[in-house]
This record gives C-alpha cells, sequence and structure tokens, in this order.
C-alpha cells in the first residue's frame, strides 16, 4: 500500500488511486462502495467480515471447513491464499455456486462446517426461522455462524413476510426480491433459531480515516428511495454454546 493510495481493500489486497465504484443493488444506489477488482467487488460488508476473519479466525493454519450461503467473488476469491480453508458456496441460482441446493434442505451431515456466512439472505426467504435452524444443524458445536440483514435500526419489530407484486415490494423494501425489512429485534429471530448471539460493531474499532481507506461504513441508507432508511453495519456472530 502506498501513501497515494485512496482506497484500499484488504478482501483482494489492492490499492487504489480513485474511490470504490457505487453499488447498484436495490433502488437505492450508494456511493463508493463496491471494490474495483473485477475479481473481487466487495462491498462494505464483505471486507469489514474479511477484516474480523482475518484477525479472529484465520490466525493459523488449521484446516478449515467454510460455507457462504449466496457466494460473494470477494469472499470466494480471497480464500484462495488460505489453503487450509475449503470453501463451500452454496446458492439455488448463483454461477458461483459450488453446491446447488436450497438453504432450508443443506445437503451436509449435521456439525459439518466451521464458519458459515449468511449474508443479506434471510430477507429473500418467506420462513427465516427455518433457514436458521438448517444453518445451525450444519455449524460444528464449536463453530460459529455470522448474519447480517438489511435491518431498519428506527424499526423495533421485524415487518410481516409480503407476498405483493415485485413492483409493491420495490416499493414497501426497495427491492422486488425482498420480502421484508428487519427491525432490532433480529437477534431474537436468531435464538429462536437456536444460537446464542452476540451483536458486533466491528467497524467502530477502526479510526474514521481507516474506514475511509478501507471503504467500511458505519450505517447507511438503503430501502425504497422515496422514504430511505438508516441500515447498521454491525453483524451478528452465533454460535451452538
Ligand atoms: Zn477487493
Amino acid at each position: 500500500m502506498t501513501t497515494e493510495s485512496l482506497r484500499h481493500c484488504p478482501a483482494c489486497n489492492q490499492s487504489f488511486s480513485e474511490e470504490f465504484a457505487p453499488s447498484h443493488y436495490g433502488v437505492t444506489h450508494r456511493q463508493d462502495a463496491s471494490c474495483l477488482n473485477p475479481d473481487c467487488r466487495s462491498l462494505e460488508r464483505h471486507r469489514l467480515l474479511w477484516l474480523y476473519l482475518q484477525e479472529n479466525i484465520l490466525t493459523n493454519d488449521k484446516n478449515m471447513f467454510f460455507l457462504e450461503i449466496g457466494p460473494t467473488r470477494s469472499l470466494k476469491n480471497a480464500f484462495k491464499r488460505y489453503p487450509n480453508v475449503r470453501y463451500i458456496g452454496m446458492d439455488l441460482i448463483s454461477k458461483r455456486a459450488n453446491v446447488r441446493a436450497d438453504i432450508n434442505d443443506i445437503p451436509f451431515a449435521d456439525n459439518t462446517f466451521d464458519i458459515v456466512v449468511c449474508y443479506q439472505i434471510l430477507e429473500h426467504i418467506y420462513d427465516p426461522i427455518l433457514a436458521v435452524r438448517e444453518l445451525k444443524r450444519v455449524v460444528k458445536r464449536d463453530g460459529k455462524a455470522f448474519f447480517q440483514v438489511p435491518l431498519n435500526i428506527d424499526l423495533a419489530t421485524t415487518s410481516s413476510p409480503s407476498s405483493s407484486s415485485p413492483r409493491e415490494r420495490e416499493i414497501l423494501f426497495g427491492q422486488e426480491d425482498h420480502l421484508r425489512v428487519f427491525g432490532m429485534d433480529f437477534e431474537e429471530l436468531l435464538r429462536e433459531g437456536g444460537f446464542f448471539t452476540q451483536c458486533i460493531d466491528y467497524a467502530g474499532r477502526f479510526s474514521s480515516e481507516e474506514r475511509k481507506l478501507m471503504g467500511l461504513k458505519l450505517s447507511y441508507l438503503i430501502g425504497p428511495k422515496n422514504s430511505p432508511y438508516t441500515t447498521s453495519e454491525k453483524f451478528y456472530l452465533a454460535t451452538k454454546t
């Protein structure tokens, strides 16, 4: 990293002389979000998770079995630098998936994975508690699962799932394939799914200069264009014991 670097992505370990690209998911676009490396394209949450994994999980060369639901280019490629990690990306449709399966019926035995990542998935699923229970089943007894969802920090209770039209869902939630907006009771859902949980404000441990350099945000606006809501970058660490 040189002093001229304006942005640095910890996931692909590359530096750039310009800001990150805007994010175009949903209807609320945000600036300075997506890594410029076409083999990475990490967003804020992926860079933050990678920093956490590097500092807390990938600290030795112990063999590890890792499952990402909805595989991202950034994590899939970042793990190539760790030959001790066996990476599985699971999805029903994504081309990046090396296992095609439903989150409610994961084709692996109980207690298989050391680490599971389920980021921005549960808002697409009709019954998220069922999915959380299935993830708990495949996490090892001493394993860890990481969750993040679009969460309105001003909403106490998660909205009911909506089976309205894609257009209506886009107006309500900002993305046509989102079935709900989560509220601050999200952690209770993980507990109902059988996990012990911890909410981690990892971005908060970096200085504002470090956050700017690595494109980490504490919070940002997402959701419908005319009534966006503030979501937090905090993530949830879930364990079985
Ligand atoms: Zn990158």
